[in-house]
C-alpha cells in the first residue's frame, strides 16, 4: 500500500498529529498539503518536510471554518497539482469547562472548527474526487467519538458528530469510489493535550500527575500515551487501502482504553 504521487490535504497540519501524519505521508512519497491557520507556520512545515523527501510538500493557508477559504485553499491545490486524493480533516481544538459555566461562544467555536470544518473541507474536496473517481476522506475523531469526560461537552458532542458524518459521505461516495473513515485516538502529547492538563487539574481539583496518571492514562492497558506515529501509521492504512472494505469504520487508537 503506497501514497506515493499522491495528493493529501492535511488541515491543521503544521503541529501535533497533522504534522506527523504529513511528514509520514512526504516520508511515502505523497504530494502533501500542509493546510493551517498561518500562512508562515504551514510554509515552515512544507519546506521541513520537502527537504526530507522523497515525497514533497505545499503550504496554504487555511482556516476551516471559512468556506470561502476552504474553497480557496483547494482551488490552489487543484491548480498546482491537478487533484485532491486524499483528505485529513484533522484541525481541531480543545476547551474544557462544566457545561454549566461553559460559554456559549465556546462551544459554537469548537463545533464550527470541528464540524464545519470536516463538512466544509469534503465538501470542496468532493466534486474533485468524485470526477477522479476516487478517493479517501480521514477525520480526526477520538476516543471521545465514542466514550464521554466530564469538562469536554463541546468536545464530545462534535467527535460524536465526525462518526455520522464520515458514515453519510461512505454512503454517497461508494458510487464514485471514495471512501470515509474516522480516527480514534486516545491521549497524545500535543501543544493541544499540554494546554489541558493544569486546566483539567483546576477544574476537577486534581495535581497535574493525577491529571496525567489517572484521567488520560488511567484506561490504558500500559500507561502510556498515544504516540502521533501511532496514529498516523493508521492515518497511512485507511488513506492507502486498496478497497471500499473499510469504508464508514472508525478505528480507536489508544492503548487499551475503550475497547469495542
Ligand atoms: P495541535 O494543537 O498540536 O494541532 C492542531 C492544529 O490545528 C494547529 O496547527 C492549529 O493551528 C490548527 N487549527 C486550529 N484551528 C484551526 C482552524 N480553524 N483552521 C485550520 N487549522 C486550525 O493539536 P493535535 O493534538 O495535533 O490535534 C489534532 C487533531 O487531533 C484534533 O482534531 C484533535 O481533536 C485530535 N485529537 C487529539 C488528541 C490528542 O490527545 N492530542 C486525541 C484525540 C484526537
Amino acid at each position: 500500500m503506497t501514497l506515493k504521487d499522491k495528493v493529501c490535504l492535511i488541515t491543521g497540519a503544521a503541529s501535533g498529529i497533522g504534522h506527523g501524519i504529513a511528514r509520514r505521508f512526504v516520508a511515502d512519497g505523497a504530494k502533501v498539503v500542509i493546510a493551517d491557520l498561518k500562512l508562515d507556520a504551514a510554509q515552515k512545515t512544507a519546506d521541513e518536510l520537502t527537504a526530507q523527501g522523497p515525497g514533497t510538500a505545499m503550504a496554504v493557508e487555511m482556516n476551516v471554518t471559512d468556506e470561502a477559504q476552504v474553497n480557496a485553499g483547494v482551488e490552489a491545490v487543484v491548480e498546482k497539482w491537478g487533484r485532491v486524493d486524499v483528505l485529513v480533516s484533522n484541525a481541531g481544538i480543545q476547551i474544557v469547562h462544566p457545561i454549566e459555566d461553559f460559554p456559549f461562544a465556546d462551544w459554537k467555536k469548537l463545533l464550527s472548527i470541528h464540524l464545519d470544518g470536516a463538512f466544509l473541507t469534503t465538501k470542496a474536496c468532493l466534486p474533485h474526487m468524485y470526477k477522479a473517481g476516487a478517493g479517501s476522506i480521514i477525520f480526526m475523531g477520538s476516543v471521545h467519538s465514542k466514550e464521554a469526560s466530564p469538562l469536554k461537552s463541546a468536545y464530545v458532542t462534535a467527535k460524536h458528530g465526525l462518526l455520522g458524518l464520515a458514515r453519510v459521505i461512505a454512503k454517497e461516495g461508494a458510487r464514485h469510489g471514495v471512501r470515509a473513515n474516522v480516527i480514534c485516538p486516545g491521549f497524545v502529547k500535543t501543544p493541544l493535550v499540554e494546554k489541558q492538563i493544569p486546566e483539567q487539574a483546576r477544574d476537577l481539583g486534581l495535581s497535574e500527575e493525577e491529571v496525567v496518571n489517572k484521567v488520560m492514562l488511567g484506561e490504558t492497558v500500559d500507561q502510556e500515551f498515544t504516540t502521533i506515529e501511532d496514529v498516523a501509521e493508521v492515518a497511512h492504512v485507511f488513506a492507502a487501502f486498496p478497497t471500499n472494505a473499510l469504508t464508514g469504520q472508525s478505528l480507536v487508537v489508544s492503548h487499551g482504553w475503550y475497547m469495542n
